[in-house]
């Protein structure tokens, strides 16, 4: 698998786009950055959008994106079943943007929404693709994604503490996860459902302990305000554990 990362942040400005992850050309974790981050014709080849949660940061470029395929040719959308109910109900509306399951016609419409449940695995462009809930909004999911005969990808999406239950479950040899603060904002992130190195370091260590190693640890959805501090609790996670880790970016690109 090719991994690129479209957009590695949780604002957006000329220098940080919101987190999208693109596999292979076709397959997309997250939304924030798939029409700013990819020009129309890798927009024309990209066939399905995999949504962790409902938080706008994970959906931005859908309506845009959107907007491109009227002409572009149909995506499928992924997402928990009330994640799609907040689609169709606040974007994909016929009011602030068209019915995009709808148009350019029913027969080809420019998306059309899938619902995931967790632990069924789905078969989606060759992958198989398997949601685990995640702690996070109610309905917020990870996901694992595996090519053929290949190792696998976490992609956790943003999530607060509590991921033990979910490593008895997978092995990956990637895993992208987030990293939005640093320790000195513990209060803000655990209260927005969001992780500190403070408490990735606790996940990764009971992952160790369950599984005998650690994957590769890829972190995004970082505040670029907040960057550079997090930064440097990172590296010193990595020597800690002696485990690599570090902080995407845009345009970053992992074989797995
Ligand atoms: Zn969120
Ligand atoms: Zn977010």
């Amino acid at each position: 698998m090719e991994i690129r990362i479209l957009g590695a942040h949780n604002l957006e400005s000329m220098s940080s786009r919101l987190v999208s992850i693109l596999i292979d050309g076709v397959l997309a974790l997250d939304a924030g950055s798939l029409s700013s981050g990819l020009s129309l014709a890798e927009q024309g080849r990209l066939e399905a959008i995999l949504l962790s949660h409902q938080h706008y940061d994970h959906l931005k470029d859908l309506p845009t994106l959107g907007l491109a395929c009227m002409g572009l040719g149909t995506k499928a959308i992924y997402a928990p079943a009330p994640v799609l109910e907040e689609l169709r109900g606040h974007l994909f509306n016929g009011r602030l943007y068209p019915d995009f399951t709808a148009k350019p016609s029913p027969e080809k419409p420019a998306f059309r929404l899938f619902p995931v449940e967790p632990r069924q695995p789905l078969d989606i462009q060759g992958y198989r693709v398997t949601a685990f809930p995640i702690s996070h909004t109610p309905s917020s999911v990870a996901y694992e994604v595996r090519a053929p005969g290949g190792p696998s990808l976490l992609y956790t999406g943003d999530t607060g503490p509590g991921l033990a239950s979910l490593w008895g479950e997978v092995s990956p040899r990637l895993l992208i996860t987030e990293l939005t603060g640093p320790d000195s904002w513990e209060e803000t992130m655990l209260e927005g459902g969001h992780l500190t190195p403070k408490h990735l370091k606790a996940e990764l260590s009971g992952f160790r302990k369950l599984k005998g190693y650690l994957p590769q640890v890829v972190l995004v959805h970082m505040n670029p305000t907040l960057e550079h501090e997090i930064g440097d609790q990172v590296r010193e996670m990595a020597r800690e554990l002696g485990a690599s880790l570090e902080l995407a970016r845009e345009g970053m690109r992992l074989e797995l």
